[in-house]
């Protein structure tokens, strides 16, 4: 493999010259994992040297080799460095942060299933990530050494097959697309033909950090399962190269809708700036930006979380100033499993029946007055819909 010379500015342009760069398993064969093969993209800063010293006790590194040549070759504070490489920092552990911040280990009805909220699950298919982030919030399930055998699949499955309440099933992980496109294929095709399952969603990074996954064998693959919805995550504008602008588009023409789900980081896009730049060269690429979470209660990611009402400043710096269609939902998924709750700022000033008084984005005050009549029963709803079962909204079991 050739890797550029230490310190060279043009370090970021080198590592191309690599003729496997574009097949997307030689990216995933040749993910950076110490040290010395990072040194050779990036000047390591001593904070970062130490950070990797003590990173095998704590949560493993990989990083793809391409997604290492988007690293600042200078700068250690660059937003894709931030998420990729460990920081000595990820050793302080608080009372409060947990293993499993999100309580899913208590909702795991089949090897490799969350079911938490009434109609949908997680179906966590693979435990390897082509990046592992610094602020993931499932690093006791990932890079381990225990996949889901082909006997867990099978039983989530079966799960998923007699629960008839399940409309949607998402498959995480892990990243879905490290498998093979054949066994993606063959997953999504039995996901496809139990009748109760209306809408499968992928969750995957790949088209951050291994845009080269999204090639036209995969496309025709997830074309044949729709409604197929992705959703990627994209964190910072700097990761929006042409590769990656390309990999979604290829995925929207497949007729896939590809939603973003980003993580609010300190120091990496905890900026008004830093945000509406992402989320306005997501639009152009035609990914809608679906979430903005609030930093789980992650072990070792304290370093990374910014405080809700920071969050919420942001969010006052955004809605009204830009594309609405650019805006994601701020939410919090609540520790312990209490699900995601959206944590947007109040716009409403006061609230009775004769009127309600909203502050705009500009903090005028504007009085909205309610409508004379109260009951809204849609009397359309008693013909139409008199023979469906209702829906089962208890938690699952
Ligand atoms: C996030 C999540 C989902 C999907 O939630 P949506 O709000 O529908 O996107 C489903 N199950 C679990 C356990 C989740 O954490």
């Amino acid at each position: 493999m050739h890797l550029p010379v230490l310190g060279a500015r043009s370090a970021v342009r080198e590592p191309r010259e690599e003729p496997r760069w574009t097949d997307w398993r030689w990216q995933l064969a040749n993910m950076l994992t110490t040290v010395d093969e990072l040194a050779t993209y990036v000047q390591l800063s001593e904070a970062e040297r130490a950070g990797f010293a003590v990173s095998k006790t704590l949560f493993r590194v990989g990083i793809t080799p391409y997604y290492a040549s988007l690293m600042d070759p200078v700068h250690a504070s660059c937003p894709i460095r931030m998420q990729a490489i460990p920081a000595t920092a990820e050793m302080t552990i608080r009372e409060e942060e947990l293993r499993d911040p999100l309580g899913e280990d208590a909702r795991n009805p089949a090897p490799s299933v969350i079911h938490k909220y009434p109609d949908r699950v997680l179906f966590l298919v693979v435990d390897r990530c082509g990046i592992y982030c610094r602020h993931c919030n499932r690093r006791r399930l990932v890079g381990g050494d225990e996949p889901p055998t082909t006997a867990d699949l099978e039983a989530g499955l079966a799960y998923i097959a007699k629960t008839r309440r399940i409309r949607d099933v998402l498959l995480s992980g892990g990243d879905p697309l490290l498998l093979s496109t054949r066994r993606l294929d063959y997953l999504l095709g039995r996901l496809r033909a139990i009748p109760h399952v209306e809408t499968i969603r992928i969750g995957t990074r790949l088209p951050v950090v291994c845009p080269m996954r999204i090639d036209d064998e995969l496309c025709a693959a997830l074309r044949k399962h729709h409604p197929l919805f992705i959703n990627t995550h994209f964190n910072h504008v700097k990761e929006l190269t042409p590769e990656a602008v390309r990999a979604c588009e290829r995925l929207v023409d497949a007729g896939i809708p590809v939603g973003n789900q980003a993580v609010l980081l300190r120091g990496v896009n905890s900026s008004v700036r830093s945000l509406r730049a992402l989320f306005r060269a997501l639009l152009r690429a035609r990914v809608k930006p679906y979430y903005l979470f609030q930093g789980d209660t992650v072990i070792g990611t304290d370093h990374l979380r910014t405080p809700v009402e920071t969050a919420q400043e942001l969010y006052r710096q955004l809605r009204g100033y830009m594309n609405g269609m650019a805006i994601p939902q701020l939410v919090l998924d609540a520790p312990g499993g209490g699900g995601k709750v959206p944590i947007v700022p109040n716009y409403i000033e006061s609230l009775d029946e004769r009127e309600v008084v909203v502050r705009n984005y500009r903090g005028l005050q504007v009085s909205y007055p309610q409508p004379t009549e109260r009951d809204c029963t849609v009397a359309y709803d008693a013909v139409q819909f008199a023979d469906e079962p209702a829906d089962d909204d208890s938690d699952p079991a």
